[in-house]
């Protein structure tokens, strides 16, 4: 304030000038507020400035702008953000919340999450907000639980697009953000739930019976066997006990 805006608009880009504050979350190493110039890019703050993801994980995705903004996947990492770049993006600058997700975080469960908090949110007072949110989260909750079809994806789109230009306030206007964002970058891991009833990231529950057979390449159901291994033993141990005639 006391240098002016004149000087506050040097620093930026010249559509969005001067600093923005962002919230640092989720699967990061040193999290907590960073203030930035408008245009660094989202590699800068994560890997530069914050050290990168917890235990060296694989980076995956960073969802901006909260609950209700969108998500950058790791071919956009380079993209210097503002208010017009992250609008291209399918996402908003919001809250300048900035929540990273390694590679063990499914987008399908992410997407009903955000879908999820937005629809309780919602006032009602918008059918299209109130009814959309609802509709958008059982698509999801469908697809989560292998009983997904493909035309899913366009349903979801052609809602998400409805929500947002028959919405009156910025959360009806904002909501669909993460399920677009995520079927428009991870669209492949959408139809692995549809059409292989497989999450890779061993997240929906009712698409595996336990994790370890979920990451299985030859899909050995692990639990089983270590059930059969264990009536093995007791039989073994039955056999011991008839050969000692102790029963
Ligand atoms: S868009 Fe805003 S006003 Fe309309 S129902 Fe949603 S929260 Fe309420
Ligand atoms: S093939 Fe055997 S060792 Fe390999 S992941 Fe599957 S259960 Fe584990």
């Amino acid at each position: 304030i006391r240098k002016g805006s004149e000087w506050f608009k040097k620093i930026g880009t010249e559509a969005s000038p001067g600093t923005k504050v962002f919230a640092l979350a989720g699967k990061i190493k040193k999290n907590g507020l960073v203030e930035v110039p408008m245009g660094t890019t989202p590699g800068e703050i994560i890997f530069d400035i914050c050290g990168g993801l917890e235990n060296d994980a694989e980076f995956k995705a960073a969802q901006t702008g909260g609950p209700s903004g969108g998500c950058i996947p790791v071919e956009h990492l380079n993209v210097p953000i503002d208010y017009d770049s992250l609008k291209e993006l399918g996402t908003i600058m919001g809250s300048g919340g900035l929540i990273v997700m390694d590679t063990q975080t499914c987008m399908v469960d992410l997407a009903k999450y955000f879908i999820d908090f937005c629809k309780d949110e919602s006032c009602g007072q918008c059918t299209s907000c109130r009814i959309g949110t609802t509709r958008m989260l059982e698509i999801l909750e469908k697809i989560s639980e292998g009983r997904g079809e493909k035309e899913d994806l366009d349903l979801l789109v052609e809602m998400g697009e409805v929500i947002k230009d028959s919405s009156f306030c910025g959360l009806g206007q904002s909501a669909p953000n993460p399920v677009l964002s995520t079927i428009r970058y991870f669209k492949d891991e959408y139809l692995d739930h549809i059409e292989n009833k497989h999450c890779d990231s061993s997240v929906c529950a009712s698409l595996f019976t336990s994790p370890c057979q979920n990451a299985c390449p030859a899909n050995v159901d692990v639990p089983l066997y270590i059930e059969m291994l264990s009536d093995m033993v007791i039989t073994n141990e039955l056999i011991k006990l008839f050969k000692l005639k102790i029963l």
